[in-house]
This record gives C-alpha cells, sequence and structure tokens, in this order.
C-alpha cells in the first residue's frame, strides 16, 4: 500500500510564504493497492494528484461529504476524462443529495463550461451508506457515518489491504472520551488521518463547527492504539509556524503525530 497526501488544507485554498512546508492545496488523499487507486476527497489536491501519473487504471473516487473544499478540484482532474482510466466515485447521500447531483449541480452552465459528466464519459457513480464494505479482491473499505460535523455529517474511511489499514476521519468533531466508533474502527491501524483544524485556544470559539483539535485527534490515537497519526485538514489561516506547534503539541499526547503536508508519501 502506497499513501500521499496532495491536499491538507481544510476549508479553502491558500497560497504564500508561509504555508510552503505544508502546502495549500485542499484535500485530496492517494492510496494506491495492488490493483486500484483510492482516492478520497476532490479538494484542490486532486489537480497536482492527476498529474503525479501515479493512478493505477482502475480509480475509486471516495468523497467523505460535500463541501466545496472537498469537491472544487474534480473538474480539472484531468483523468477524469480519460480514456485509459476507469473512475468510479463513491459518495453518500447527504441531505438526499448525491455524489451523481453535486457533479451535475457543479456542471451548470453558470458553474462550469463545459459539463463534467458528458466529458467524463467513463466516470460512473455509486452510493455507499454507514456501515456499507466495498472492494475487490483483497482490498476492502468500510464506511461509517460521522454526526459531528455540521448539515448532514461525512463517511469516515477504512482502506484495508493485506494486515495494513488507513482510516481517514476528517470533518470530524471530537467528543469527550473520544468517538467510540471511530476508536473501534481504527483499533491497531497502521495509519489515522484525523481532523486537527483548530488549536486548543481557538476550539472554545469553533466548537459546533465539525472540527477537532490536536489534541482531540491524539486522545483517539492514543485510545485505538493506532501506528501513526497524521494531523489534517489545517485550517487556512494556521501558517507553517502554527502547524508546526501542533503536532509538537500532539506529540505530547501521542509521540508518532506528524502533521500532513502536501508531498507526505508513505509505503505500508
Ligand atoms: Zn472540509
Ligand atoms: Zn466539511
Amino acid at each position: 500500500m502506497y499513501l500521499e497526501i496532495f491536499g491538507a488544507r481544510g476549508s479553502y485554498p491558500v497560497s504564500g510564504r508561509e504555508f510552503i512546508e505544508y502546502g495549500g492545496n485542499t484535500t485530496s488523499i492517494l492510496i494506491n493497492t495492488d490493483n486500484i487507486s483510492v482516492i478520497i476527497d476532490a479538494g484542490t489536491g486532486i489537480i497536482n494528484l492527476s498529474k503525479s501519473q501515479k493512478l493505477r487504471q482502475k480509480v475509486y473516487i471516495l468523497f467523505t461529504h460535500y463541501h466545496f473544499d472537498h469537491i472544487i478540484g474534480l473538474p480539472y482532474a484531468s483523468f477524469i476524462y480519460s480514456n485509459k482510466v476507469d473512475p468510479i466515485i463513491y459518495g453518500p447521500s447527504i441531505l438526499d443529495v448525491t455524489a451523481a447531483d453535486v457533479v451535475n449541480l457543479m456542471s451548470l452552465p453558470v458553474f462550469s463550461p463545459f459539463n463534467i459528466i458528458e466529458k467524463g464519459i467513463n466516470l460512473s457513480f455509486n452510493a455507499i451508506k454507514d456501515g456499507d464494505t466495498i472492494g475487490a479482491g483483497s482490498l476492502k473499505i468500510t464506511a461509517i457515518h460521522s454526526p459531528a460535523h455540521p448539515r448532514g455529517g461525512v463517511l469516515i474511511y477504512k482502506i484495508e489491504e493485506r494486515e495494513k489499514s488507513v482510516v481517514v476521519a476528517t470533518d470530524t468533531e471530537g467528543y469527550v472520551g473520544g468517538d467510540k466508533r471511530l476508536i473501534d474502527l481504527s483499533f491497531k491501524a497502521d495509519i489515522l488521518i484525523h481532523d486537527a483544524q483548530y488549536t486548543e485556544e481557538e476550539y472554545p470559539k469553533h466548537q459546533g463547527y465539525g472540527h477537532s483539535t490536536p489534541r482531540m485527534a491524539a486522545e483517539v490515537a492514543l485510545s485505538a492504539e493506532v501506528k501513526k497519526l497524521i494531523l489534517f485538514h489545517h485550517d487556512p489561516s494556521h501558517t507553517d509556524t502554527i502547524i508546526r506547534e501542533k503536532e509538537k503539541r500532539a506529540r505530547k499526547i501521542f509521540p508518532e503525530t506528524t502533521a500532513a503536508y502536501e508531498g507526505m508519501a508513505l509505503e505500508l
């Protein structure tokens, strides 16, 4: 299994000298399994992912939810228009809106100079919901729904292949004592990628916004006994210095912590 982060920023993309180390593109993660490339979310990071030449022929794009920062790169991901790639989009129905509905909306003439679905002739759509497992061969993907994100919640995904596992829990807010379902899902996982948008000091002002702090992420990692924690979905106001500090604080609770940065690559 090969994992690479192409976008680690939350809310909206940023650029500038103070964001060089961690990057400014919004969320997109590539996980290459034996036969299938799995992409979690299509923030602006998916544009560089698309250019990376690392994709297999078969690609699953898994949407956690459809807030702008998780979808905005999709129309510019050139592979979805290539006849050499078979992309299948999996997404939840949120407030009765499916992934196909979202891409249709993005294709409206008022938003886009072309129709994404007409141009992406190989693109297909599948529904996925809480408790579902999908996969092929040795690959297994499990989805659970977290209600701890405003206006419909998100899906958390676990990607497993031959004893290796990665859990992606972005856009979710911590609970007192930790999210028990998330702890169960990620128990002994190799990697937990967890939302850590706010510093502990910022959090009280943003309680209920559906995002976590480094401490919340680290406490879940500790309870779940994962091998490695990756802090994810950095606030757009957070400079490299602030993110480094978030990492330092999380390491006091869970030493095997790294703050996600663009280009972070791990071989499992
Ligand atoms: Zn987000
Ligand atoms: Zn969101």
